[in-house]
């Protein structure tokens, strides 16, 4: 059908026109003397992005999980063992991945649809005397529950239990739509990834690495090849790269931090919010719950919603894709045919957002699922007629 797609699953998100055209050029001599400055323009203010002042950012050709890797293996010396929590797929992941890379990683786990409970956390903190355990990893926003953990409660455990451990912290699917503040919660290393708030392709892991944490990068012995920090940032600092860049996804970048500080990043936060409390008045409005089991812990930026017994949530993710060209987030893990997700992030407003939830309430009456047409988007529109924050809705003539 003519018109564009709607792609609401949380992360690819839309990419702007105004990205699209900034990636839509001519390649250029990526050792020519005109290219310091693309380099410069992107890794001097990727840092306001993850709130961090003093530490550096890093940018990978790779998609986010790359970031993981990158950030484990310049920072720890091969077989150290690590803490982690398990409350989604994204951390399982994590954990997952760490071990692939020889590292020894001890869990607690927690419900799905719960966070990080900091007060375990804690103990095995407390209880670490020899401290063994020289890496904790956290995930910010977890993807598969729509889940919102809090980073500063687990620096704060960290600090009660005087453990030196660095804190690894996976904010792909919250860095640039959600606040994330690096300096303030003692983040060491930040992952994000180009997809998701970057509003861009992915293609692009960035990592953003604390003070702190810089003369690990020196000291580390994991093995390291691709993703070695050392010969990054000598070359960064002559505004270059050790190997060929993805130049098209660096003007890309350029651009969307151009978009970024235009909207100004509290007016990015706060138009998450309110998009997010619009969605989650839809939810409500259909009777269907979240995976997300209080309040406080609600994604604004991934909205994971529990389908019906009985109801294959596979089967309706298909059919609003086939029928109505909309793309929602699949359940992913033990939430596989239970959940749908509603990705809520990027380059979005409003009314973009109330389409994609028409779509969803004639996918649920097409499975079945009777809600009354028009319940949910008229409980969201009511929300935002109501709720408009300052900023949004002023920015014209795109
Ligand atoms: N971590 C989180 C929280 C994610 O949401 C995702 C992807 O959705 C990943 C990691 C993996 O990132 P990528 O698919 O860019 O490799």
């Amino acid at each position: 059908m003519p018109g564009r797609p709607f792609l609401f699953v949380p992360g690819p998100t839309n990419v702007p026109d105004r990205i699209l055209r900034a990636m839509h050029r001519a390649m250029l001599d990526h050792r020519s003397s005109s290219f310091p400055k693309l380099t410069r323009s992107v890794l001097d203010r990727l840092p306001q992005v993850f709130g961090l002042t003093g530490g550096e950012c890093f940018v990978f050709a790779c998609s986010g999980t790359g970031m993981w890797e990158a950030a484990l293996t310049n920072t720890l010396n091969a077989g150290d063992k690590l803490l982690a929590v398990r409350f989604g797929q994204f951390s399982h992941l994590f954990v997952q991945n760490a071990r692939a890379l020889g590292y020894t990683v001890d869990v607690i786990e927690a419900p799905w649809g719960d966070s990080i409970p900091v007060d375990k956390l804690e103990a095995a903190l407390a209880n670490d005397t020899q401290h063994e355990y020289k890496g904790v990893l956290a995930v910010h926003n977890e993807t598969a529950t729509g889940v919102t953990a809090d980073i500063g409660a687990v620096r704060a455990a960290l600090t009660r239990a005087n453990h030196p451990a660095l804190l690894f912290v996976d904010g792909i699917s919250s860095i640039g739509s959600l606040a994330f503040k690096a300096d303030e919660w003692g983040v060491d290393l930040a992952i994000a990834g180009s997809q998701k708030g970057f509003m861009m392709p992915a293609g692009l892991g960035i990592v953003a690495v604390s003070a702190k944490a810089r003369p690990f990068v020196d000291n580390a012995t994991s093995p390291r090849a691709y993703f070695d920090m050392r010969p990054m940032r000598v070359q960064n600092a002559l505004g270059s790269f050790p190997y060929t860049p993805a130049l098209s996804h660096l003007f890309g970048m350029d651009e969307a931090l151009n978009m970024m500080e235009e909207e100004g990043l509290p007016n990015v936060y706060a138009r998450h919010a309110f998009l997010a409390s619009g969605a989650r008045e839809a939810i409500k409005a259909w009777g269907l719950k979240l995976c997300a089991v209080r309040p406080e812990l609600y994604s604004n930026t991934v909205s994971t919603v529990m389908m019906p017994d009985g109801v294959d949530a596979a089967k309706v993710i298909d059919h609003a894709y086939r029928r109505y060209e909309l793309s929602l987030g699949a359940g992913l893990g033990e939430l596989g045919g239970k959940a749908f997700r509603i990705g809520h992030l990027g380059d979005l407003n409003p009314l973009m957002l109330a389409g994609a939830l028409s779509g969803v309430e004639m996918a649920l009456n097409d499975a079945g699922v009777h809600v009354a047409l028009g319940s949910g988007v008229g409980a969201a529109l009511t929300y935002w007629r109501a709720n408009a924050p300052a900023g949004v809705g002023e920015q014209q003539g795109r």
